[in-house]
């Protein structure tokens, strides 16, 4: 997907992921705050023809490469716009994680199993302070790993690959637990599409 970037719409329903995520608080997340991302990303490139067939992913890892004055825009707006779509696809209920298979050796590998992935993951959220993502990512050798970016950044999507992302912006949460961030990344760690990401996994 280029520019003009549209909001695309969520493969389930705003409350299929009760009672772990709230109706409102996705329809919320989706509806206007990715749609606001995406308005100011087309807005900010739209007189700069030459991003036109750029997407999310190559205006956010090329940010030198961007005029000045668009830059810091971009670095928002776009990580808001390739966060987003990462994060909403590889939320659903009822997709278990692996029992066998290539993401499930490099679990184990990586963190000795999933449940020590999903305490790291949620340690990482945890540590976030204010707004940002934690990260479930493999680099181009399969070797996964977590790394944090605060706001709308990315990890470094030269080297890595993500595979699972958690947004721990209030906006994320704040509707249903207030300050209570643990509470919702608990929630979150139940609606892992493990589907998804494997899929994602057998890619790289
Ligand atoms: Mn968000």
């Amino acid at each position: 997907m280029s520019y003009p970037f549209e909001l695309k719409p969520l493969n389930y329903a705003y409350n299929a992921l009760e009672p772990f995520i709230d109706e409102k608080t996705m329809e919320l997340h989706h509806s206007k705050h990715l749609q606001t991302y995406i308005n100011n990303l087309n807005n900010a490139i739209k007189p700069h023809t030459e991003f036109h067939s750029w997407s999310a992913k190559q205006l956010v890892s090329n940010l030198e490469l961007l005029p000045n004055d668009i830059r810091t825009t971009v670095r928002n707006n776009g990580g808001g716009v390739y966060n987003h779509y990462l994060f909403f696809d590889v939320l659903i209920r009822d997709s278990p994680p692996p029992m066998s298979g290539p993401l499930f050796n490099a679990i184990n590998a990586a963190f000795g199993g999933v449940e020590n992935l999903k305490a790291e993951l949620k340690t990482a959220g945890l540590a976030v302070f204010g707004s940002g993502w934690a990260w479930l990512v493999t680099d181009n050798s399969g070797k996964l790993s977590i790394v944090k970016t605060p706001n709308q950044d990315v990890p470094e999507l030269e080297k890595f690959t993500p595979v699972i992302n958690l947004d721990v912006w209030e906006h994320a949460y704040y509707l249903k637990h207030q300050n209570r961030r643990p509470e919702y990344i608990d929630n979150f760690l139940n609606i892992i599409s493990w589907n998804e990401a494997e899929r994602i996994y057998a890619q790289i």
